[in-house]
């Protein structure tokens, strides 16, 4: 192949044209911006941040900031210039947007082996390609992914429940439980007494919701309720619906709470929990202040907060191996948010990943996949092993990583350690030595 196409020069898009071209690949990226803009994005630039500054947490004692470092190791464009054009955040790495984009337009362009085209593409390509054209994927292209797909090959969902680590929840306070005892028990019960409803109530009447976007106004009121609109519909609306406890009694008393809140199993490895029926339009800060007040959840660690914004996505589980290849296709490539991974900095971990395989087939290599014990092995894993039934965008989380052999209960000592793995890991082909 004489050239690999990228589509979408956004966070995914940008880092897999860089991988491709730095393995010695000619690149073909086509980008539709500034011809035509999608809902969210402002300038021309490549990697555009369409709404935070911050590329999160930047120290090894979160997932995300094992993720950078892991991308650091492997030369991504995106970390390297963060890096380059960072503003003070504390532990946070953000940025100067502009400078940030103008970077990685500058980098990815004057590449000797990259060629920019500025076009919006609308069919999928022949020949080596990577697709990585985001949540807000022009309608044509969008049709035509869905059609290569099959029907439900590309979701469009705005309400999302939050994910919580499972070791952050206190079990003293919760109990295994299906309604009536059906089936098997499957979901993890918090009891709330009258009074507790009732505090929860207010707290989520009053709670501060985030702003939206005038393009999301429409579908929110067709999508299903968020949480605090519910709350704010009648005292009892929640008790009717997500917080109803009939044929939940608690099986330590026997007795039926007030209110019960469900949490249902959110990953194979039972690591992971979201809150059943939480959609939730509430600002990040906010969700964990009032469901923080939920039985069992006063510690609890949000690996992913509610959402509800337009994000179209494809049914991984279904669709991709973890090299990022289609299951349909060897030599096309998806990345970035469209897959399921969800934030600037998995979008682009994917993109690397996505990129580096397409270079190889265009080598004649064999494609790779990163170890599970690596926070970029462990996404890739995660949207293409995660049930495709129930199957939602993640956030990098230490959740999604092979247990370690023995349990530490100390978190800040499990996180280090499982740090420390994922960097060891790191030890394949991919890594870059210099
Ligand atoms: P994008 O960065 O969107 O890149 C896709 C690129 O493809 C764009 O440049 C687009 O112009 C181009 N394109 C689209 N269709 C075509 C076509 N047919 N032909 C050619 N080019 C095309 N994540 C965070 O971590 N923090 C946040 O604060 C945050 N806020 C978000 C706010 C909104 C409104 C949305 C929608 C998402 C947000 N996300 C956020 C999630 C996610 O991290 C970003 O969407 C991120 O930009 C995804 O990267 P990407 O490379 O997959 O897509």
């Amino acid at each position: 192949t004489e050239f690999v196409n990228v589509i979408g020069a956004g966070l995914a898009g940008s880092e897999a044209a860089w991988q491709i071209a730095e393995a010695g690949v000619l690149v073909r990226l086509y980008e539709m911006r500034p011809k035509k803009s999608t809902e969210a994005h402002h300038t021309s630039d490549f990697a555009e941040l369409v709404c935070s500054n911050s590329l999160r947490g930047n120290s090894l004692a979160n997932a995300v900031g094992v993720l950078k470092e892991e991308m650091r190791r492997l030369n991504s464009v995106i970390i390297q210039s963060a890096d380059e054009t960072a503003v003070p955040a504390g532990g946070a790495l953000a940025v100067d947007r502009d400078s940030f984009s103008a970077t990685v337009t500058k980098k990815v362009r004057t590449h000797p082996n990259v060629t920019v085209v500025s076009e919006e593409i609308t069919e999928i390509p022949s020949g080596i390609t990577v697709i990585a054209t985001g949540p807000l994927t022009s309608s044509k292209l969008a049709e035509a992914i869905k059609e290569f797909n099959g029907s439900d090959g590309f979701y469009f969902y705005d309400a999302a429940a939050p994910i919580i680590d499972k070791s952050t929840i206190n079990m003293d306070k919760v109990y295994l439980k299906s309604r009536y005892d059906k089936g098997e028990a499957a979901y993890l019960n918090c009891p709330m007494t009258k009074e507790e409803f009732n505090a929860f109530r207010e707290a989520l009447i009053t709670a501060e919701v985030a702003p939206l976007k005038t393009f999301e106004k429409e579908k929110y009121f067709e999508g299903c309720m968020p949480i605090e609109v519910m709350a704010a519909r009648g005292e009892k609306t929640m008790l009717f619906g997500p917080m109803k406890p009939v044929g939940l009694e608690d099986p330590n008393t026997g007795k039926r709470p007030y209110a019960v809140i469900q949490l249902r199993q959110d990953n194979a490895a039972a690591s992971l929990y979201n809150i059943v029926g939480f959609q939730t339009h509430l600002k990040w800060g906010e969700q964990k202040r009032v469901f923080q007040m939920i039985p069992g959840l006063e510690n609890a660690e949000f690996v992913r907060y509610g959402v509800m914004h337009r994000n179209s996505f494809m049914n991984s589980p279904e669709l991709l191996r973890p090299t990022y290849q289609s299951v349909k296709r060897d030599d096309l490539f998806f990345a970035g948010q469209m897959t399921g991974v969800e934030g600037y900095v998995e979008s682009a971990a994917s993109g690397l990943l996505a990129g580096r395989n397409a270079a190889r087939l265009a080598l004649g290599q064999k494609v790779q996949t990163m170890p599970k014990e690596t926070v970029i092995g462990s996404m890739a894993y995660y949207i293409t092993h995660a049930e495709g039934k129930h199957f939602q965008p993640m956030n990098a989380n230490f959740g999604l990583l092979p247990e370690l052999p023995e349990r530490i209960r100390d978190k800040k000592l499990r996180y280090q350690t499982l740090a420390e793995r994922a960097l060891s890991q790191l030890t394949s082909e991919f890594v870059v030595s210099n």
